[in-house]
């Protein structure tokens, strides 16, 4: 591939080379609002730090970002706390289920790392000592990075996952025996349940993981998010952690620091050059974006750009 790379014809590419996959994946189905998205729908955006956004297929359709919250969230609470939140949150893959219980009890409390759903609870209790409303700092937060100030999340997904996540509930309890959840656990299930229902498309998700890519810097409004030293850091969570059991295969197909969740979305950005999203509804078995892991995978290759 000849530089600088014609990102529109890349995407071109492989929204024709995905096509074959669609079908072949389950969309989510334990949140009964997710189980009623058409699974065959794909869009991928990648926006440089120029500012430039290419895109494919449905990359302005809103999606659940579930998962893909966590990265926000996280940032947002390390700003707050900074290293303090590892005393509450290990940074290891867990090498289990990112809604499992197990290991909780032998390491009495403390998450494995902050991407696995107690990691995120806890996370996300942070949030709660911080702010008034954590749902709403964390909407604006994400607003103010990806630069579009309708962001909202989806009262529907949330209340769905309200009166069913019994195991996420279940672990938030746990925790707080041990002494590693303060607040009420009602209230940092809503909080949690709301970020993950934000609505975002692949465009807008994109430009907000974007500010990884420039070492901390918002690339387009020059605030600080983090310093560049937390932005290696937290893009190295995402490398080992990001892509649930799978994260160590996906690190070695696609090469580049990535955060998924169970909604079909995956961010991902490349040091120095840009932010990718991409997203389609079916997962593999591993949670992940079954035709959105393929289509980075082709990215990485296509370009010739990833972290290694
Ligand atoms: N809200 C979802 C849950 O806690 C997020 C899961 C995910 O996207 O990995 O189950």
């Amino acid at each position: 591939m000849p530089h600088p790379v014609d990102y529109q014809a890349v995407l071109d590419q492989i929204h024709g080379e995905v096509q074959p996959l669609l079908g072949r994946g389950r969309v989510a189905s334990y949140i009964p609002e997710l189980a009623k998205v058409p699974g065959n729908q794909f869009g991928m955006a990648v926006v440089t730090l120029d500012g430039s956004v290419h895109s494919c297929g449905d990359a302005r359709e809103a999606f659940s970002i579930q998962s893909v919250s966590k990265l926000f969230a996280l940032t947002l609470a390390y700003q707050c706390v900074g290293d303090a939140l590892w005393e509450r949150v290990g940074r290891e893959p867990s090498g289990s289920a990112f809604n499992s219980l197990v290991q909780l009890e032998s390491e009495l409390g403390k998450p494995r790392n902050p991407f696995i759903n107690a990691g995120a609870l806890v996370v996300t209790d942070v949030l709660c000592t911080r702010f008034v409303n954590p749902e709403t700092a964390l909407v604006e937060f994400v607003r103010r990075l990806s630069g579009n100030a309708t962001l909202q999340y989806d009262d529907r997904v949330a209340r769905s996952e309200l009166a069913t996540g019994f195991r996420n509930r279940a672990m938030a309890h746990f925790m707080r025996s041990f002494g590693n959840l303060v607040n009420p656990v009602d209230d940092v299930m809503d909080a949690y349940c709301r970020h993950c229902a934000i609505r975002m498309d692949a465009v807008d998700l994109a430009r907000a993981v974007a500010f990884l890519a420039h070492g901390g810097v918002n690339p387009w409004s020059g605030e600080v998010i983090v310093d560049a030293s937390s932005a290696k850091r937290l893009s190295a969570l995402m490398l080992t952690c990001g892509t649930y059991d799978a994260a160590g295969d996906f690190a070695y197909r696609v090469g580049i620091p990535a955060k998924s969740g169970v909604g079909g979305g995956i961010v991902g950005h490349i040091p120095g050059r840009l932010g990718v999203c991409v997203w389609s509804p079916e997962l593999e078995p591993s949670g992940n974006s079954l035709a959105g892991s393929v289509a980075l995978e082709r990215f990485t290759t296509l370009t010739g750009q990833s972290l290694f």
